[in-house]
């Protein structure tokens, strides 16, 4: 099934959207994923609990490093007018999977095979 022109108009606002959204939850976790200072007074309790919350923000930071590079590819691939074919097998990608993850850049058997 390809998508029509309102899908694909829709999907591209959506993309945007997803990229200013993540590109805010970058720029407010700069702060909370620098590396905690070993000098500070704060408890050793503590001081595990800001390193453990460092690892967290830097791995989520990581995630949305590397959903920003599917969602740019999307965006190029809704220019180029291969929106919605999935770049292994070249099959449509199901408009229930491109709702759930409209950056998705495979369909969902290529990414069953991949991550087995
Ligand atoms: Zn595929």
């Amino acid at each position: 099934m390809e998508l029509n022109d309102a899908e694909l108009q829709q999907f591209g606002k959506k993309l945007l959207q997803l990229k200013t959204d993540i590109e805010q939850l970058l720029t407010d976790s700069i702060d909370s994923s620098r590396p905690v200072d070993l000098e500070l007074s704060i408890g050793r309790l503590s001081r595990v609990d800001a390193m453990q919350q460092q690892a967290m923000a830097k791995a989520n930071r990581e995630g949305h490093q590397r959903r920003l590079v599917l969602i740019d590819a999307a965006l190029r691939a809704l220019k180029g007018g291969r929106y919605g074919l999935c770049r292994s097998c070249e099959e449509p990608i199901s408009l229930r999977r491109l709702e759930a993850r409209p950056e998705t850049p495979f369909c969902i058997e290529c990414q069953t095979e991949r991550e087995g």
